[in-house]
């Protein structure tokens, strides 16, 4: 089968491979460059994690995630994961991490408490609230988001797959399997699979409230040289205050420390973001301080903007329509699904999952463990 793909993020680029690895003709148009820094995928990580509060489908599709990362890997001829695992912390029950807890023992799978001398002798760079428990999972880890972007660039075209920069699609027809470019020419296929991420509003106009495009900046960082080596072996963190929904990426495999903060973003048009403010990546990096031991001594290196589409629900929005096949809403967790995403994309544009069973997998509602 022909199949059009619009974006080359992770989620458009995995679909190729997919489609590619099945036999399949796949035909890959991106509005910027190839790779796009502009995009959401092209950052140096982003984090893969079992825990998932009360969601259950996502937890279970974690698992799934890492197996096809591990065929990508094949594929590639190299791995860009570091499986460092993972650390939330819990002070109240029913918090994130409690939910998580409970999620896992529902799915039988393996993780650790830590009480707050654990956390710290895990993080020597850390003060755990004294009532804090920590949740500690050894799978889970970093992606290395920019690398597996260009790695999956150089793959498709040695597997002659076609990729078009530079190429804004315009206008999508349900009837008769075409895009439209901007310079006016159709392409047909006999699927078209839309990721666009923060821009699906903008091609499909009808999803602006379930895929609303968002701003969001994280922070690069240089810890003290006192705590560079106990971060350098540290896991991934989330959820390590209930008040603001934090995460840090370590500096693993050659990446630098980056701090995020879930509540630091706003609504945004991905094409005009605002650029960063003076002060902005050291207010994300703020939100650390309650946590780290001598935070005065760590210091800003950068702040990055990224876009991304934030659904209400936080499930990723699925839409068809004749040919065409939707994934948007993509917020801030997609590409931990990313190679499995694209499996499954690929599998149902090409008729093998039905629609129907895509839907209620992509939005997380299966409950036990899916074999992709
Ligand atoms: C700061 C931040 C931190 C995150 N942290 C994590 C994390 O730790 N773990 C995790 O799993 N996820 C994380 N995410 C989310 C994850 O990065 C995104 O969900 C994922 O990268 C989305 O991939 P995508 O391919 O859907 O979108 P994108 O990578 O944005 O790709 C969409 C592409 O479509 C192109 N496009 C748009 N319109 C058109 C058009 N009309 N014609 C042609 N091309 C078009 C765009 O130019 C873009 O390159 C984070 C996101 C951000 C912003």
């Amino acid at each position: 089968m022909k199949v059009i793909i619009i974006g080359g993020g992770i989620v458009g680029l995995s679909t190729a491979w997919a489609l590619a690895r099945s036999g399949h003709d796949a035909l890959l148009f991106e509005q910027g460059p190839l790779p796009h820094a502009g995009g959401a995928s092209y950052d140096q990580h982003r984090l893969i994690r079992l825990p998932y509060a009360d969601q259950p489908g996502y937890c279970a599709m974690t698992v799934d995630a890492l197996r096809s990362w591990g065929r990508m890997w094949d594929d590639l001829g190299e791995s860009h994961y570091a499986e460092v695992g993972s650390l939330a912390l819990s002070t109240e029950e029913g918090d994130w991490a409690d939910l998580s807890r409970q999620t896992l023992d529902h799915l039988g799978l393996d993780y650790e408490t830590l009480d707050a001398k654990q956390i710290e002798a895990l993080c020597p760079f850390m003060t755990a609230p004294p009532e804090a428990w920590g949740l500690y999972n050894t799978t889970g880890g970093l992606l290395f988001a920019s690398r597996i972007v260009d790695s999956l660039i150089r793959d498709l075209g040695r597997r002659g797959v076609t990729l078009r920069g530079e190429t804004r699609v315009v206008g999508v027809d349900p009837g008769t399997g075409a895009v439209v470019l901007e310079n006016g020419k159709r392409e047909t296929a006999d699927a078209i699979v839309v990721a666009v991420g923060a821009w699906t509003a903008k091609l499909f106009p009808e999803t602006k409230r379930r895929a609303v495009p968002h701003r969001q900046v994280v922070a690069y960082m240089a810890p003290p040289e006192a705590h560079a080596e106990s971060w350098a072996k540290a896991p991934v963190m989330v959820h390590l205050l209930n008040e603001v929904d934090i995460y840090a990426a370590p500096p693993a495999g050659g990446s630098e420390l980056k701090f995020g903060c879930g509540q630091h973003r706003r609504p945004g048009d991905p094409d005009r973001l605002d650029p960063l403010g003076d002060n902005e990546a050291a207010e994300v990096a703020s939100a650390f301080a309650p946590l780290l031991r001598d935070f005065a001594d760590y210091k800003v290196l950068r702040g990055q903007v990224c876009p991304y589409a934030v659904s209400p629900d936080e499930r990723f929005v699925t839409e068809s329509n004749g040919p065409i096949l939707l994934i948007g809403g993509c917020s801030g967790h997609m590409f931990k699904f990313g190679a499995l995403m694209g499996e499954q994309l690929a599998r149902t544009a090409t008729g093998e999952t039905s629609f129907k069973d895509f839907r209620l997998w992509a939005e997380g509602r299966h409950q036990t463990l899916t074999r992709a």
